[in-house]
């Protein structure tokens, strides 16, 4: 496994950091949590924003198929606290049930992983980016919902 550490972060609340320099395409730490249906996993999801949008938290429920979504809200879940980036170093892996991050190029020691959360153009007024990339679309947007954006 790597080896990653976690600190407190320039881009918000406390972050991942890469202990040594790792190649493009390693997995860095599964996304873990509490599988719950679809149904359930949206109620939960209504909720975390809910109270997210007042400063508490963040929405943690990543979708894992059509049928199931993993709530990261727990513990033993380090992936939860690696931030968004407008220019993520990371990305998300889905594969036979379990949802990776993997770096997306190669990363040096002592950098932060970050990934795109792929948040939609819904709520994203709610969730101001402060990733400090030169692309910085200043909301946490997924990259594909950018363009759909008028500012
Ligand atoms: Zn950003």
């Amino acid at each position: 496994m790597v080896d990653y550490e976690l600190r407190s972060s320039g881009i918000h609340g406390t972050g991942i950091f890469a202990k040594n320099d790792i190649k493009k395409g390693t997995k860095i730490v599964e996304y873990l949590g509490e599988k719950v249906t679809k149904e359930e996993g949206t109620h939960r999801e209504q909720a975390q924003l809910k109270k997210a949008k007042h400063g508490a938290g963040q929405v943690y429920v990543f979708e894992l198929d059509d049928e199931w979504d993993i709530d990261g809200d727990v513990e033993y879940n380090d992936a939860r606290f690696i931030n968004n980036s407008c220019d993520p170093n990371c990305k998300v892996i889905i594969k036979e049930g379990h949802i990776w991050i993997v770096t997306k190029r190669d990363i040096k020691a002592g950098e932060e992983l970050s990934y795109d959360y792929g948040f939609d153009d819904e709520d994203y007024k709610d969730f101001p980016c402060k990733c400090g990339a030169k692309n910085c679309f200043g909301f946490m947007v997924g990259e594909e919902y950018r363009r759909k954006i008028v500012k």
